[in-house]
């Protein structure tokens, strides 16, 4: 049994914090006049698309470092599209918005910030209703981060297939996709694991609930290449990058067995919400009862560079306090 490490600080996704300001549909307001009609609930989700953005706080220059704002906003608008969704603003203003949301909330902090794109006026989700504009909303909250943590995942396979591009494509970061991936998270959180590996309908790893995966076997990363059924990750992006470029290991992009996992020496999720975060056993094998040499390295210079402790890949931080 891989023993949990106490006092881990915890993830805040599940606490509801209100900022003092959101933006919506073109304007500032107070969270609380943030207002939709009750017809909205429901089926206006079914083709709402959106993005999860942090921002990491340096206390030295006392900055909150906006990660791959870029990124994320070129995903957001990729998704739009899919969705046949006019965006209702451009990137550079976007951008802009979600600087000044920062701002106006006084983070100084740890943030996750949240644009969201949905056709608010239209007929119910279900039907065609495409090449019109989107309304969008963005909120920010803080948020703590995992990426000095040593926690060690006790991860299962799920019994869940990952949704594949040719019924729900999960290149798309759209509301409806997570119901696929609250099945795999209930069947975790009822069998008490802390994760799952999801499989892809070809029995191959896809992704774990909302995060990547990589595998590291003799010296070598190996992750679900980007036809496995997996969100186009980011921060797997990043990772790759710094793995080859830093630490110059060799990465391999390809369909990966559930039983190489197993074997694997050792195995870490990720994601912009996940960060960085280490698998200690999978279905019962162990991988391991602390971080491996290769995930801890990676860690800790994603943490460094993320946060601006690091100097290097300046583009991928937007600073928000100038
Ligand atoms: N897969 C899923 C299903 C996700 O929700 C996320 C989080 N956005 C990821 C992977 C990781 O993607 P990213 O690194 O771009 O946050």
């Amino acid at each position: 049994m891989v023993k949990k490490v106490e006092n881990v600080k915890r993830n805040t996704f599940e606490v509801n914090v209100e900022p003092d300001y959101v933006w919506k549909s073109g304007e500032f307001m107070k969270f609380k006049d943030a207002n939709f009609p009750i017809s909205m609930l429901g089926w206006s989700s079914i083709n709402m698309v959106f993005e999860g953005i942090r921002g990491y706080y340096n206390s030295e220059e006392d900055q909150v470092y906006i990660l791959h704002l870029n990124e994320h906003l070129k995903r957001f608008m990729e998704s739009m599209k899919m969705m046949r969704m006019h965006p209702l603003i451009e990137i550079e203003e976007l951008k802009s918005i979600i600087i000044e949301l920062i701002k106006k909330n006084k983070y100084k902090e740890d943030v996750y910030m949240q644009p969201l794109a949905y056709f608010g006026d239209g007929p119910p989700g279900f039907l065609a209703s495409g090449d019109r504009l989107g309304d969008m909303c963005i909120t920010a909250k803080p948020i703590d981060s995992l990426l000095t943590s040593n926690n060690m995942l006790n991860v299962n396979v799920s019994s869940w297939r990952r949704i594949s591009d040719d019924v729900m494509p999960p290149r798309i970061k759209t509301i409806a996709n997570y119901q696929n991936s609250r099945y795999v998270a209930e069947e975790a959180r009822l069998n008490n694991y802390d994760q799952s590996l999801i499989l892809n309908t070809q029995g191959k790893v896809a992704e774990s609930t909302y995060t990547c995966v990589f595998m590291v076997k003799d010296e070598k990363l190996i992750t679900p290449n980007v036809t496995s059924g997996i969100l186009d990750s980011i921060t797997r992006k990043s990772i790759i990058q710094l793995s080859k470029d830093d630490l110059g290991l060799e990465v391999e992009e390809r369909e990966i067995d559930r039983t190489e996992f197993y074997v694997a020496d050792e195995s870490l999720i990720c994601g912009t919400g996940g960060e960085i975060q280490f698998i200690g056993e999978i279905d019962g094998y162990s991988i391991g009862n602390n971080p491996g040499k290769i995930s801890k390295e990676i860690q800790s210079l994603y943490h460094n560079i993320v946060r601006g402790i690091d100097l290097r890949y300046a583009h991928w931080r937007t600073e928000t306090y100038q």
